[in-house]
């Protein structure tokens, strides 16, 4: 491997995000582009090990807003990247069981369908026609897009990494960033074990290991990396083709077809942050449970694979995006709260634009800026899972 001593941008991380802020400062100019990812493949931490929703239901004007943007590119992907990522129109369906969550939804949903979103609702006994499988006495209501479903998310860091590469740009694997070099305030270059790169402007697209980045320059980045676990079932024949994402939103549990089976997940709510990322057993239990209080059927199927991947969670649920005051050259794409992958494609271009461009202009992203927690404008999301 020909090893890079400098470069005008280094982004940390070959996760959705790094690879995607990788294709579009490629496309936009930007000649000596390194990516540096310390595993051997790329997006095989979060973005890997994620579900693959994609959805507009959000409680957040900004959330809303960066789906807007973002769910297209992801339509176009195909056709412009030259890259499956079986894209899936099945719909998605918040199940709703509370009061509170009724009208909070009904809410959000007024916000989503004057962004332009379409959205609907459903009454508890539409809800139970539509879904004949699943036990739902108790759902109150839910709401319905029939635009969105779910892509492959590996796929989708494939198709940026190689047009990345094929604009230029150096994305390499099995190289960790030690440590980043600063000198009076300003970014000088990072460390890895082949040795220094020099670089003026440095990219946190670490996911959960944000915060560590943020250490090597004395950069307090408020995000915790929360366990969270899923699994296939093995094939089941009565399984509609159309059955949608569904997410029972008061158990943070959720369903969609994955190939033959379902892959079925669920938040354990009292996971304490850690990198842990082995099965948790004992709460592999309790979501099984859950699955098939939901599900009736899936008491007869089995588990074909299983796997735990990691949550980057901030104190709001909201992305950090954007130039970081305290250190000129230092940029953050970081923290999406586990509902991140979707906004990959949007979130990679604001940050080709904010790094060459000084601002980020196809959305204002100054209320997604690290300075919101200390200034007291942190944005509650409320559509977590
Ligand atoms: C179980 C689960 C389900 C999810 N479901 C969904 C979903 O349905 N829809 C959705 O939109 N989002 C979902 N998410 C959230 C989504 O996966 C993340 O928000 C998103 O993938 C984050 O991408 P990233 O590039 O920031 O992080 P990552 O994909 O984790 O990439 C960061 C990369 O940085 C590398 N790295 C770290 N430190 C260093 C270093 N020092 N040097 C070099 N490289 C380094 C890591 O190896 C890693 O590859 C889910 C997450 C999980 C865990």
């Amino acid at each position: 491997m020909d090893f890079p001593k400098t470069a005008d941008v280094v982004i940390i991380g070959g996760g959705v995000m790094g690879a995607s802020t990788a294709y579009h400062l490629a496309l936009k100019g930007c000649e000596n582009i390194v990516l540096l990812e310390r595993d051997g493949l790329f997006g095989q931490e979060a973005t890997g090990k994620c579900a693959g929703g994609i959805r507009y239901q959000f409680a957040t004007e900004v959330n809303i807003r960066l789906s807007l943007l973002s769910l297209p590119m992801l339509h176009r992907f195909e056709a412009e990247m030259g890259q499956a990522i079986d894209l899936r129109r099945c719909g998605y369906l918040f199940l709703l069981t509370r009061e509170e969550d009724v009208k909070t939804f009904h809410d959000s949903l007024v916000l989503q369908n004057r962004l332009g979103v379409t959205t609907e609702w459903l009454k508890g006994d539409e809800v139970r026609f539509r879904l004949p499988l699943m036990r739902l006495e108790d759902i109150l209501g839910a709401t319905w897009n029939p635009q969105v479903g779910l892509v492959d998310p590996i796929g989708v860091v494939q198709g940026y990494i190689a047009g990345a590469k094929r604009l230029g740009a150096k994305c390499l694997t099995d190289l960790e960033v030690m440590n980043i070099r600063l000198k009076k305030g300003c970014i000088q270059g990072v460390e890895t074990k082949l040795g220094e790169i020099e670089t003026p402007i440095v990219l946190n697209a670490a996911g959960p290991w944000a915060a560590q980045i943020g250490m090597m320059i004395g950069l307090s980045i408020p995000v915790v990396s929360l366990r969270r676990q899923i699994a296939v079932t093995t094939p089941i024949p009565w399984l509609p083709p159309d059955f949608p994402f569904i997410i029972d939103f008061t158990k943070n549990l959720y369903f969609h077809r994955e190939g033959p089976g379902i892959l079925t997940g669920m938040s354990n709510l009292n996971e304490p942050p850690s990198f842990i990322q082995q099965v948790d057993h004992e709460w592999e239990l309790i979501h099984f449970d859950a699955a098939m209080a939901r599900i009736p059927l899936l008491e007869d199927v089995g588990i074909s694979s299983r796997w735990g991947g990691l949550y980057e969670v901030t104190p709001d649920a909201h992305p950090i995006l954007g130039k970081v005051v305290e250190v000129k050259g230092f940029y953050c794409i970081n923290c999406f709260s586990g509902h991140g992958f979707m906004h990959g494609p949007i979130c990679g271009l604001l940050l080709a634009e904010e790094i060459l461009e000084g601002k980020a202009h196809t959305l204002d992203i100054t209320s997604l800026s690290l300075t919101r927690f200390r200034e007291g404008k942190a944005i509650q999301e409320y559509n977590v899972v």
